[in-house]
């Protein structure tokens, strides 16, 4: 990288999906922070995306909006079983997420996985075999632990970057899993590995130290017996807070403020914002305002939940129980707690919602409630502080301390352990009386915090780490 921080080689990213949704007939780059990330980079230097069509027909090799070139794989429905209902669905996530659900371990899923790593490789391969310039290869996350090993015996020159999305768990976890040393051997095939927290990098050093006998660990650094070095670093992702903060004070978004603040008229919001998955804790934090109504009367009628559940992996058991579970829990809440002529206390939207009104709820929310019982970031807790600091400066976040935001946001927030539902049930009654003062100096310096540590800068330390140029994590 140079000094403006542009790449001296194109990008070649490598993720599960693709970064396109394809809305009314047309295809366009999926939203999120990483395409969002990435569009000034490739914009410079161009790129390659390699990702899983999930089947969809007729994907387009190039979409308006987005610098790169599109490249799929091509998986049939049941190596898609094996590999991403099975093996990274319900082996590897619930394992990484510290056992919130017992993982599953089934030999025929991880030989999907090895395939589908094998034809990732292949069309990767392809890319680079076409590429004029060698391209510098930063693959994504836990779907594809695998690939580095395969790419470095193809390319042994080859720069490549591997970045985790999800926690990585402590040595005594990860070693149930019976091809750890395949896995680790994977990952250690990279140049550098990059983690949302100096906690999960070191639960990494750690198990490389008990599972790969020849590697020595020294400092961030990992040498191999053939000479070469690994780093694994910590950088946090982020958001494009710039970007969340012009939402925020977007007229459209002041016009949905207005509909919810009618509908809401006299109470209090707690605000709950989660794919509906077990890790996000949406059944304890139930469970705790249920406590809240039962042994607070006087607050009953005063303030309103409202749960915004974004469907997730439904083809998956575990996640159609946890639905069930969560519904019905919703129901006798409402069942035991609703006024004749009055309002529920629990709204529940089971649905995806469209940006300006996802800003819109964390403007009107009193109490952002992130409580999830393991998560390797959360994006939604640095949206909310960063919309709330852009408008009106106030609200108050509880945040659960098992989450890797947790870790930058400190006691700014109000920490709750979520496992502890009648501690949670107290808190979620101080973070409604929280003092006025006290909430804007807590988001001020949360929001602080997010704009210091943007998108911008995950991207630039970590493609500075693949080309061996990072700064210490
Ligand atoms: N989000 C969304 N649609 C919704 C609600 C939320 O796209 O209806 C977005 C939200 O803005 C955030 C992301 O989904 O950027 C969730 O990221 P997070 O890190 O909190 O959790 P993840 O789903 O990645 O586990």
């Amino acid at each position: 990288m140079d000094e403006a921080g542009r790449l001296d080689a194109p990008l070649l990213l490598v993720a599960n999906r693709l970064p396109l949704a394809r809305q009314r007939g047309v295809w366009r780059p999926s939203s999120g922070g990483l395409v969002t990330a990435l569009t000034p980079v490739v914009a410079r230097v161009g790129g390659s995306w390699v990702g899983w069509d999930e089947d969809a027909q007729g994907v387009p090799s190039r979409v308006e909006g987005l610098n790169v070139d599109l490249h799929a794989v091509d998986l049939d429905p049941a190596l898609v079983e094996g590999y991403y209902h099975g093996f990274t669905n319900r082996t590897l996530w619930p394992l990484f997420h510290d056992l919130v659900v017992q993982p599953v371990i089934d030999r025929s899923w991880w030989r999907s996985y090895e395939t589908v790593t094998r034809r990732f490789a292949d069309k990767v391969s392809e890319v680079i075999a076409a590429s004029p310039q060698r391209p510098v290869v930063w693959i994504q996350d836990y779907h594809l632990l695998l690939l580095p090993q395969l790419l470095r015996d193809r390319f042994p020159d080859l720069r490549i970057g591997m970045f985790l999305h999800t926690p990585f768990p402590a040595p005594e976890l990860f070693a149930r899993l019976p091809w750890r040393e395949s896995l680790l051997g994977g990952m250690l095939a990279a140049d550098s590995l990059g983690f949302h927290t100096t906690q999960y990098r070191d639960n990494f050093l750690r198990t490389v130290q008990r599972i790969i006998p020849d590697a020595t660990v020294l400092g961030d650094s990992i040498m191999r017996e053939d000479g070469r070095r690994v780093r694994a670093l910590s950088h946090p992702i982020s958001i494009d807070a710039e970007d969340f903060g012009a939402l925020a004070r977007d007229p459209a978004t002041d016009t949905e403020v207005t509909a919810l603040r009618e509908q809401f008229e006299g109470r209090k919001v707690l605000l709950g914002v989660d794919r509906l998955d077990y890790t996000k804790g949406i059944r304890h934090r139930l469970q705790a305002l249920e406590l809240l109504l039962e042994q607070r009367p006087h607050l009953r009628g005063r303030f309103v939940f409202v749960q915004i559940a974004v469907p997730s992996r439904d083809d998956v058991e575990e996640y159609r129980r946890l639905r069930t579970q969560v519904e019905t829990e919703v129901g006798r809440i409402n069942g035991r707690f609703t006024e004749p002529g009055h309002d529920v206390p629990v709204h529940y939207l089971h649905r995806s919602i469209d940006r300006t009104r996802l800003a819109a709820y964390y403007r009107i929310a009193d109490v952002m409630c992130v409580t999830p019982l393991k998560d390797g970031m959360n994006l939604v807790a640095k949206e909310f502080v960063t919309v709330r600091d852009a408008t009106d400066g106030d609200g108050v976040l509880l945040l659960s301390e098992f989450c890797g935001t947790a870790h930058e946001f400190g006691h700014d927030a109000i920490r709750c352990n979520p496992f502890d539902v009648e501690g949670l049930a107290m808190l979620m009654e101080r973070a409604l009386e929280l003092a006025p003062e006290d909430r804007r100096e807590r988001i001020a310096r949360m929001a602080q915090v997010v704009r210091d540590n943007d998108v911008f800068r995950w991207v630039g330390d970590e493609l500075a780490a693949i080309t061996g140029e990072e700064h210490p994590g």
